[in-house]
């Protein structure tokens, strides 16, 4: 269970309508759309719902697809791995933890160390500056 527990209405209330429709009814933000995908500050980004660090900049790659990718989070026990089936494909869908705002999905196609790519969307994060 999350920690963070609110009401759709409250949720609603709080994000914009982008944002709500991606971590809180599991939307896709169009590609090429999003605030980070062509983005490349020094920082870290937090959950846009809870605020949870969620990645670093140092970990962010350009995959090409139009939404901002990341090859680790900061700290694997602030996501959440689940499996997806949804639209006729087999995915793993990345949540945050703390308050299961869908975050996107994560890939085995990823660059090294690790492999991975999580293509996540620009609506459920917020970055902070190192500075
Ligand atoms: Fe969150």
């Amino acid at each position: 269970m999350p920690n963070i527990n609110k009401t759709d209405e409250q949720w609603k209330a709080e994000l914009s309508d982008e944002s709500y429709f991606v971590t809180r009814q599991s939307g896709t933000e169009t590609p090429f759309t999003g605030k980070y995908w062509d983005f490349n500050k020094e920082g870290f980004y937090s959950c846009i719902c809870c605020n949870a660090t969620l990645f670093e900049s140092d970990t962010k790659f350009d995959a090409g697809c139009g939404w901002p990718s990341f090859f680790l989070p900061k700290n694997k026990d602030s996501i959440a791995e689940k499996s997806d089936l949804s639209h006729g494909m087999s995915r793993i869908e990345v949540k945050c933890k703390e308050c299961d705002a869908h975050l996107g999905h994560v890939f085995n196609d990823g660059p090294k160390p690790t492999g991975l790519r999580y293509c996540i969307n620009s609506a459920s994060l917020d970055f902070k500056s190192n500075d």
